[in-house]
């Protein structure tokens, strides 16, 4: 046997999470020769979750929130990572079987509770999934008050949606922060997003919290049950949906990311992405601490990096470091309305919302950025 004509083996690159970050990654590295790319995630197609509240009250928008791994890269392994072994460069699989990787990312953003996402499982299928929205659809729809416990974006979307096309239904946010959705945007934005939210007869009930969360049953139709808040406030409604919780997907780093992880399940990474302490593996999109919105956007920008960073270490070339760039927020109210900015504080107007993100929930550009083209 002779060795001359063998040909060097290429690193192999392994992706954890096929979400915004993850998918994105895979699609870019993928075409690159210099490594060979694989994405794990136990599910059978990338959530686009922005689309979540419009697909409840537009069943058929289902088609832009699910893109199959196998139309963004062809070596997906469908199970979930259970741990890492650093020092050997191998991660286990739930399956009990490992695999090895030169370079690890770390893309497994952050679980919610269904409906804002759907549990990407081992067992579930994409048509499962659309299954289950479309039976929250038929639940939303014969209730007729309903509460969103918690204020982030997606309680905020749905409340817009469900006005927009079930006006006479009864909407209520109940939120323990005074402001609604992100700590990143200012007074002015607030002020807006409540406003466009009053407009459309939402109540919003802020700066309390639910003090009965273990007497309540969230996602069935059960007439009048009573939320209790911490300023004595009583409400009844047919219909409870979670809009609070997230948990940072990052337990299967424990023990060997122990030093850079933060309470909060973070993963601490330095200014080129890498995970500190750390220079073959990288951490992108929600799972990792830097300090800015966690969105689409801000989780493709930092896939985009790190596909750059990891060619120029197998190159031997310099990696560059994240740039925090302009916040690019928009929150609808509705497909037709939102309140946005694109940076400088300065807000957009209606027009622009609408045709930056509430009219097709940036679905076209999702697929786009994965090579793909909207299902017709
Ligand atoms: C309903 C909803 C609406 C939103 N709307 C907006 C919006 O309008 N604007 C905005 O800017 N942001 C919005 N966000 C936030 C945005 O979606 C997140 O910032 C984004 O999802 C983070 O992307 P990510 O790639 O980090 O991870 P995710 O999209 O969370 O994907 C993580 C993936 O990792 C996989 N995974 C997890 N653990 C493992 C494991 N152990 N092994 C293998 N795979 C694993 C999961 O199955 C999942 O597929 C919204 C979020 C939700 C839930």
């Amino acid at each position: 046997m002779g060795f001359g004509n063998s040909k060097p083996k290429v690193p192999h690159v392994l992706i954890v999470g096929g979400g915004y970050s993850g998918t994105r990654l895979a699609f870019l590295l993928q075409k690159e020769t210099v490594c060979k790319t694989t994405l794990i995630d136990p599910g059978e197609c990338m959530q686009h979750n922005v689309a979540s509240a419009r697909s409840i009250v537009e069943p058929e928008f289902d088609k832009n929130m699910f893109i199959p791994f196998n139309k963004i890269i062809s070596n997906h392994i469908r199970q979930r990572v259970t741990a890492i072994k650093k020092d050997k460069n191998v991660v286990m699989l739930q399956n009990g079987k490992k695999v090895a990787y030169d370079y690890l990312v770390i893309a497994a953003g952050a679980s919610q509770p269904f409906p804002a996402k759907y549990e990407n499982k081992q067992d579930a299928t994409m048509e499962g999934a659309k299954h289950l929205y479309k039976e929250f659809t038929e639940t939303m729809k014969k209730a007729h008050r309903i509460a969103c416990i918690g204020g982030n974006t997606f309680a905020c979307e749905l409340a817009g949606e469900i006005k927009t096309d079930y006006p006479d239904k009864q909407v209520i946010i109940i939120h323990h922060k005074k402001n609604l959705t992100s700590p990143h945007v200012n007074q002015e934005f607030q002020d807006e997003l409540n406003e466009k939210l009053q407009r459309k007869d939402v109540d919003l009930m802020l700066d309390q919290s639910v003090t009965n969360t273990d007497d309540l049953k969230f996602n069935e139709l059960l007439e009048n049950q009573k939320v209790k808040t911490s300023n004595g406030k009583e409400v009844e409604v047919d219909l409870i949906v979670p809009c609070d919780q997230y948990t940072i997907s990052s337990d299967f780093c424990k023990p060997a990311l122990e030093n850079a992880l933060l309470d909060s399940g973070a993963i601490k990474v330095e200014a080129n992405l890498q995970v500190q302490g750390c220079s073959n593996i990288f951490a992108i999109g929600h799972v990792n601490n830097c300090d800015v919105e966690k969105t689409p956007h801000t989780g493709q920008q930092q896939a985009d990096l790190v596909a750059a960073n990891i060619k120029a270490s197998i190159e031997g070339g310099k990696l560059e470091e994240y740039k925090k760039g302009d916040l690019h927020f928009i929150v609808t109210v509705g497909r037709y309305d939102g309140v946005g900015t694109f940076g400088q504080g300065k807000l957009l107007d209606e027009d622009e919302c609408r045709e930056s993100k509430s009219e097709d929930l940036l679905s076209k550009q999702i697929w786009n950025q994965r090579g793909l083209e909207l299902p017709d």
